[in-house]
């Protein structure tokens, strides 16, 4: 992996302040509950601190019994009061926890469905979510923001309090001045090695968590595979499962090594850490009886002022690893705001699509080529065509020719690499995306049917109407399946949200997103392979439906059987990325020696030789 480029304290700062009011922004309750509940638990600790002074005092100097029970009850009434308090703003906070990371995680998949479609592919963009996301769960970005921001507040007003309660120390005289430098000393040498253990140990840390990211990744990835009950199959059938477990086990045996050599480094480093601290709590023990036994501090302060000291010492070495907790977040929040930062040039258009009443769209590709994101090659190369909203379209040519490309930038899951495509002769950027998106019905050959009900798939939406969804389902020829279907339209597809979810062949699949391009209903039907997955029955069906399913819409049909395109008014022919041929079936026919010709012999001699073999099978 790429070293980090070392971040200025500028960027430090802006980071963190952005990252401060994005946690404000996600949950402005929670952020307040954070910031109150950590000063409020760190004053508390002084409340009995502070009250046992005195009532140790009263009772050093044999004060009235009612001085006495009255400091016992200030300070365990006190303590008890303000500790309840305490724990009912904890649970708030616990309860808005859940809140903030469920509005996190609405955040990325929010994200990722605004993302261009041409971004969700591209493998750095891919990667730079995978990575995100797998920090996010790690600890980094908003845990460690929120964590980082709790205890910012916990330590500032601990080593406010501290100090305010301790330095009236040094104001007592009998103390000799040599003693209050050699406790300042040791105060110093136990806070600089505090900070160095502590800048060390984090460091530590932060390695190791580093590291659990990519085990993490790596884990989820086998996990993914094993549960994932469509992998079943093959697993099961090659044997895989002994190369999957056997991956997986050495992940998690990574990780646990790791950790424990993580705790062993840290250990050593702890250990001189709480020896300086113990030897500096004797130092002023020492001291502070000594001026006891001058009569010059009061029994009660002992206690103040040790306990003062060792919370100073805890908060100081506490605010460094926060600090440094907070510089190495940074860099982890930089990357997460990196990827929140991908704009989507798709909606920069405003245009809305004319809605006319005389049909005369048209359509045009304006000497278009396009590379796929990470690819050199063209897979489109200076198309150029125009046709009119209306006609029937078959796009033709062998797999890789760049069919589907043609239809992806038709429709703007990705927009031209050079040239345009005009409608109605305005530059489609133009347009108002959404609006754009609107007039197309698309099935592709890769097209997802959800989990979710029948109808539900074939609506693209919760609440539909379920007449309509019946009557494009029986055109698209599901309606002998459906009937079979006891719950009809409501039937959930597969097992993941209902028990009673159905499996669907890839034919029944395929006519399912037939019926949906139907129920949309759009200006433009396109049909990408629609027959690849159905049986030759329902193929004939959908090739001698095709026009009346497409009705006055413009209907592109894509598919390398030229059988099935004859129908069409004109045929686009690709080939290697370029319109090689346009025109009438019977036009492009006639021209021999073009690729049409070539390609519909090729497909005659099969259907021949394949007969021929039957005939020769029956003799
Ligand atoms: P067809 O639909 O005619 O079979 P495609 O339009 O799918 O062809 O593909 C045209 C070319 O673009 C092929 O070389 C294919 O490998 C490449 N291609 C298709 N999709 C992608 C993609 N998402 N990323 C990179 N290259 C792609």
């Amino acid at each position: 992996m790429k070293k980090e480029e070392k971040m200025k304290w500028g960027e430090h700062s802006a980071i963190f302040r952005r990252a401060v009011k994005m946690l404000f922004r996600l949950d402005r309750a929670f952020a307040l509950c954070t910031i109150f509940n950590a000063f409020f638990g760190s004053v508390i600790q002084y409340v009995p601190i502070y009250f046992s002074a005195k009532l140790i005092d009263a009772i050093w100097t044999g004060a009235a019994k009612r001085e006495i029970f009255f400091y016992i009850a200030l300070t365990v009434g006190l303590t008890f009061l303000l500790n309840l308090l305490l724990t009912l703003c904890r649970v708030v906070e616990n309860i808005k926890i859940a809140n903030l990371y469920r509005e996190s995680e609405w955040m990325y998949s929010k994200k990722e469905m605004e993302m261009e479609y041409s971004c969700i592919e591209r493998r750095e963009i891919v990667l730079l979510l995978e990575r995100s996301r797998m920090e996010s769960q790690t600890g980094y970005n908003l845990y460690y923001l929120y964590t980082s921001v709790r205890m910012l507040v916990q330590y500032i007003t601990v080593i406010a309090a501290s100090i305010s309660l301790t330095a009236s120390f040094f104001g007592v005289k009998a103390v000799p001045g040599s003693m209050k430098l050699a406790l300042v000393a040791g105060l110093l040498a136990t806070v600089l090695y505090g900070i160095y253990s502590t800048a060390k140990e984090e460091a530590i840390n932060q390695e190791f968590w580093k590291q659990c990211v990519n085990l993490n990744i790596l884990a989820e990835k086998y996990g993914i595979c094993i549960s994932d009950y469509s992998m079943g199959m093959d697993i099961r059938l090659y044997g895989m499962d002994e190369k999957i477990a056997g991956e997986s086990l050495k992940t998690d045996m990574e990780f646990y090594g790791d950790y424990i050599k993580k705790d062993r480094k840290r250990l050593f480093l702890s250990i001189p850490s709480v020896v300086l601290s113990h030897l500096l709590r004797f130092g002023v023990y020492m001291i502070l009886i000594m001026a006891v036994m001058k009569g010059t501090v009061s029994v009660g302060s002992i206690a103040k002022y040790v306990a003062c000291i060792m919370l100073l010492l805890d908060a100081v070495s506490g605010l460094v690893s926060t600090f440094q907790r907070v510089f190495a977040n940074n860099y982890y929040l930089k990357r997460f705001f990196s990827y929140f930062d991908i704009k989507n040039s798709m909606y920069q258009g405003s245009l809305t699509v004319e809605k006319r009443l005389d049909n005369e769209y048209y359509v045009e590709f304006k000497d278009v080529s396009f590379r796929y994101p990470d690819t050199q090659e063209y897979a489109l190369n200076h198309v150029n065509v125009k046709f009119k909203v209306g006609e029937k379209l078959a796009v033709v040519g062998m797999n890789g020719s760049g069919k589907t490309t043609f239809i992806k930038l038709l429709c703007r899951l990705y927009d031209p690499t050079e040239g345009e495509i005009l409608l109605n002769g305005v530059d489609i950027r133009k347009y108002d995306y959404d609006e754009y998106m609107s007039i197309f019905s698309v099935v592709f050959q890769d097209f997802t049917l959800f989990s979710f009900t029948v109808g539900q798939n074939v609506a693209a939406a919760k609440e539909y109407d379920r007449e309509r969804a019946r009557k494009v389902l029986e055109r698209a020829g599901f309606g002998e399946r459906l009937a079979t279907m006891s719950a009809g339209t409501d039937t959930y597809l597969y097992k993941d949200y209902s028990e009673q979810g159905v499996e669907i062949s890839g034919g029944e699949a395929q006519k399912i997103a037939l019926a949906r391009a139907l129920y949309k209903d759009a200006p433009f039907i396109v049909l990408d392979e629609p027959t690849a997955a159905l049986d030759p029955v329902s193929e004939y069906e959908v090739y001698s439906k095709f026009n009346e399913l497409s009705g006055e819409r413009t209907a592109i049909y894509i598919s390398h059987r030229l059988a099935s395109c004859r129908f069409c008014d004109n045929i686009v022919v690709f080939d290697a990325g370029r319109i090689v041929q346009y025109g009438t079936h019977k036009a492009l026919l006639e021209e021999e020696g073009g690729k049409y010709h070539e390609l519909w012999n090729a497909q005659a001699q099969y259907y021949v030789s394949g007969k021929e073999e039957r005939a020769q099978s029956a003799q």
